[in-house]
């Protein structure tokens, strides 16, 4: 008698703990189950804004997603490549422009001091408004000089 009531003793106490131990698995997977969701929500919205086409299809498994949003970062980075190539392009294109209008630069400002080093008074047509006495210092080389000065 004694040995049966401890037999069912043990058993009730082996049941509860399988009991208590299959609450926890069962919180434990809810809990991972949780985790995936997210998870996949993530990798969705991540290959979404890489621009993966199929991102939001009905099933997708964990691979398809990875191979999808590996695919958006390797379009990414070939994208990028490119227009840092086409930047690098017109950077130089620029500078190359900008060295090009340097030497025309000097070569009209050589032009011009040339041009000023020949310019006197008696020999620029003066407007109307720009005459001035003969003691005056010349309206018009003055503006010349001014702007030469810059
Ligand atoms: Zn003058």
């Amino acid at each position: 008698m004694l040995a049966e009531i401890e037999r069912l003793r043990t058993a009730e106490g082996d049941a509860m703990t399988y009991k208590a131990g299959m609450e926890n698995v069962a919180q434990q997977r809810d809990q991972l189950k949780a985790e995936n969701k997210k998870f996949d929500e993530g990798m969705r919205s991540m290959a979404c804004s890489l621009g993966a086409g199929g991102y939001n299809a009905e099933t997708l498994t964990a691979d398809q997603l990875v191979d999808k949003v590996q695919w958006g970062l390797t379009n990414l980075a070939d994208s990028s490549a490119m227009l840092l190539d086409k930047v690098r392009a017109e950077r130089d294109q620029l500078f190359g422009m900008t060295e090009q209008l340097k030497a025309e630069n000097d070569a009209l400002r050589k032009l011009a001091i040339e041009l000023r080093g020949a310019a006197k008074c008696y020999n620029l047509h003066h407007c109307k408004a720009e005459q001035h006495g003969i003691s005056e210092p010349c309206k018009v080389l003055a503006r010349i000089d001014a702007a030469m000065a810059k």
